[in-house]
């Protein structure tokens, strides 16, 4: 204790900030025994690039995500001693070619990756959390029931919205965002089905502009939540709890209070997560969200540990694929001196 399973940097992702080796200096500094190291998976189509990354082809993409993997390997030797380091990938589910070029990726580096984070940031193609009018283009072609793209190609490629006006977003209709909603958890699911992920990373990244839209009324929309939750724990997958909604101006962090409390009383596992994006974000906002957990009667939570070298009785097995990581429980997680100097 403590924990993250989720974070980026500057080095291999444009969006994020300093060297990978400062973030994992500053994870030791402040007392962090398991972190894990999730760089974003390649995407594999120009329109699925972010203007920061115009300049780039696919193909680059694929060549940082490795140079990542062999950066990570060599952090993860050298700080050993204080820290363990767990390598990670943070998938997307774009399209089929997501899944399918990933999966390909995962087996060929097998021996490098631990785990996965598994992430939906799109829904109809389009990006959910790159701003609120990407947002409202994904909720557009949900109601038109069309596939869209986040970037025109070009050249040179260049982000494509239809909207102009953020406050569209106060306008949006119940039944449209119903569609998207419906739409974010099949796509969910899909990604749950298919590489059964050790980490579900924020589970309702899908109500990131809209955190007091009232869904739980919904049934078709609580059931597909509850169907996504069941398949999670049937394998034993780890939802974490990520504080980065914290900074992007949510009272409480991923999952909602509505979704964790019923992954808490389905008997689902909670993790902690701080998904940083550079060495200021590292235990970021890590004490307001064990406070959110911890009044929402979050007693126990869940870490990953490395199969290979440390596994103890009471670990519990991740029915897929890899087995590279077991999952253990922490019991009085939020007495641990860790968060005295939070
Ligand atoms: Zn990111
Ligand atoms: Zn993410």
């Amino acid at each position: 204790m403590p924990h993250s399973h989720h974070s980026h940097s500057g080095q291999f992702c444009r969006h994020a900030k300093d060297n990978l080796e400062e973030v994992v200096q500053e994870a030791i500094r402040q007392g962090f025994q398991v972190y894990g190291l999730s760089e974003h998976a390649p995407r594999y189509r120009v329109e699925d690039l972010f203007p920061e990354e115009a300049d780039l082809q696919p193909s680059d993409l694929l060549k940082i995500y490795l140079e990542f993997l062999s950066t990570a390997k060599s952090l993860k030797l050298k700080y050993a001693s204080k820290i363990k380091l767990l390598i990670s990938i943070e998938t997307d589910y774009i399209t089929e070619i997501d899944f399918i070029k990933t999966s390909k990726l995962l087996k060929n580096e097998i021996q490098n990756i631990d785990y996965i984070v598994g992430s939906v940031h799109h829904v109809n193609g389009i990006s959910i959390d790159f701003n609120k009018l990407t947002f409202l283009k994904s909720i557009k072609y949900c109601k038109k029931n069309e596939q869209g793209r986040t970037m025109n190609p070009g050249p040179p490629p260049f982000l494509e919205l239809d909207s102009e006006s953020e406050e569209e977003i106060e306008d949006l209709k119940e039944e449209e965002i119903i569609i998207f909603l419906n739409n974010y958890f099949d796509q969910q699911f899909n990604l749950i089905y298919k590489f059964k992920p050790e980490i579900i990373g924020h589970f309702d990244l899908c109500l990131l502009w809209i955190p007091n839209f009232n869904f739980k009324k919904n049934k078709l929309i609580w059931e597909k939540i509850k169907r996504n939750l069941k398949k999670v724990i049937e394998y034993g997958g780890l939802f974490e709890a990520n504080s980065a909604s914290l900074r992007k101006g949510w009272n409480t962090s991923y999952p909602s209070k509505d979704i964790l409390n019923l992954i808490v009383s389905l008997g689902g596992k909670i993790c902690l997560s701080d998904d940083s994006h550079g060495i200021s974000y590292v235990g970021l906002n890590y004490k307001k969200m064990r406070d959110y957990l911890v009044d929402q009667g979050v007693t126990e939570i869940w870490y990953l540990v490395s199969s290979v070298e440390d596994m103890q009785e009471g670990d519990e097995e991740i029915k897929n694929d890899r087995g590279k990581v077991f999952a253990r429980k922490m019991v009085g997680w939020d007495k641990h001196p860790f968060w005295n100097d939070k």
